[in-house]
Formats: C-alpha cells, sequence, structure tokens
C-alpha cells in the first residue's frame, strides 16, 4: 500500500484526538505530507476516528488530485494543502474542536500569552476570521493567519496545529488547548497577568533547543 508508515500515523493520531480529549465524533481532521513524494495522507470526511483503517486513509497529491483511497478527503483539505503551499517547514497539520480553544474562538477572541506554553504556536495565537467550513475562503484565511504562527483559532470553529510531524503538530494542538483552557480558568475568576513580548521572545528562544538530546 502506498505510504502505510504515513497512512498508520494518520490513523493512530486520529484517535489520540478523541482519547485526548481534543474533538469529539468525527470533528477535526489531520494530515501528513510526503515531501519527497508529493503525497499528502489525509483523514477521509465524517468517518469516525475509531472506525478508519489506514487502507481508509486518503491519500491525494499537492493540487488535491485524488490519488488512493476509497472514499473522500477531509471537507477542509483547502486548508490542509494551503498551509503545505505557504509553509515549507510544515509536513502535518492537525485540526481540532478542542473545548476551550474553541470556547476562545467562539468568543472572536486570540490566546494571549498569559502562560508560557503559548510559545509553542508563537508570542499568541492569532484568529482567522470566520467562514464556512470547508470552503476556499476559510482555506486562504487559515494559510494568511499562520504565516509566523504554529497555530490559530478558527473563529466560530476550532484550533489549526501544524508541525514538521504529525507528533509535533499534535503537542501543539494539546498544548494549545491546555493553554486556552488555563486563560478561561484564569479569567473566570480574575484578570489574567500577560507576559510582555520581551518574556516571550526569550521563551521562543530557549524553545529553539527544548527537548534536543
Ligand atoms: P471532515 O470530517 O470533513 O474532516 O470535517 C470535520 C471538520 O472539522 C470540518 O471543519
Ligand atoms: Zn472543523
Amino acid at each position: 500500500m502506498h505510504m502505510l508508515k504515513q497512512r498508520k500515523l494518520v490513523v493512530e493520531f486520529g484517535r489520540k484526538l478523541v482519547t485526548g480529549g481534543l474533538t469529539t465524533g468525527s470533528g477535526g481532521n489531520l494530515s501528513l505530507l510526503n515531501r519527497k513524494q508529493g503525497l499528502v495522507a489525509i483523514t477521509p470526511s465524517g468517518v469516525d476516528y475509531f472506525e478508519i483503517t489506514p487502507g481508509q486513509v486518503v491519500l491525494v497529491d499537492l493540487k488535491g488530485k485524488l490519488v488512493d483511497g476509497p472514499g473522500r478527503p477531509s471537507s477542509e483539505l483547502g486548508f490542509h494543502l494551503a498551509l503545505y503551499a505557504d509553509r515549507p517547514d510544515v509536513n502535518a497539520v492537525v485540526h481540532t474542536h478542542s473545548p476551550y480553544a474553541t470556547t476562545l474562538a467562539c468568543l472572536n477572541w486570540e490566546l494571549p500569552p498569559a502562560h508560557y506554553l503559548v510559545g509553542f504556536a508563537g508570542a499568541k495565537v492569532p484568529l482567522a476570521p470566520y467562514h464556512t467550513y470547508g470552503t476556499p475562503e476559510l482555506a486562504q484565511a487559515v494559510a494568511q493567519t499562520m504565516r509566523g504562527y504554529n497555530a490559530a483559532l478558527l473563529a466560530n470553529h476550532g484550533l489549526v496545529a501544524v508541525g514538521n510531524t504529525l507528533a509535533r503538530a499534535f503537542a501543539v494542538a494539546e498544548e494549545i488547548e491546555f493553554a486556552a483552557r488555563v486563560y478561561y480558568q484564569a479569567k473566570a475568576v480574575g484578570e489574567p497577568k500577560i507576559l510582555s513580548a520581551k518574556q516571550m521572545k526569550e521563551v521562543l528562544a530557549k524553545f529553539e533547543t527544548y527537548g534536543k538530546q
């Protein structure tokens, strides 16, 4: 089977989206790009994550042309491809409807760096303006908003995270959901203290080497 390793990873991380509390049902989607082959393995549209098998993961080229897989690719294929075209450093995209990030997105707020782990996305988590799911307008807005950021809130919708690997994109989604929860909780009882641009610059510099043994 074409891209078996990547398809297996898409299945595995799709299940982690549900078990990790980052999405419900068939909400959200994820993909992994093999830049050498110019092929993207992406979750099929509207299929329960625990029913997806490696053979059901859809393969498309970078223009979105179907290469393999019995079903339809995720309705958000457009923003996955827009991000791969815009960001040569990105090989994986994870989209979630995780509850706290989505709460802020429904308020049409950005996520400021109240917690330093916002650094997984950049100096803040920006907000992409609302467009109907699965549209070219949403794809363009997501790619534009994520110039310089590894995550964005999607207004009235959810969260998108990217990375050079699927494990990294998933970790970004997890950490940003944590930071969104902490911000929401802090806001519920007081006014969170936001880290300064200088403090975040220091965090981002330290993250360059964090976890590299
Ligand atoms: P798909 O099942 O088509 O990937 O759609 C889920 C979603 O989150 C749309 O934004
Ligand atoms: Zn969605």
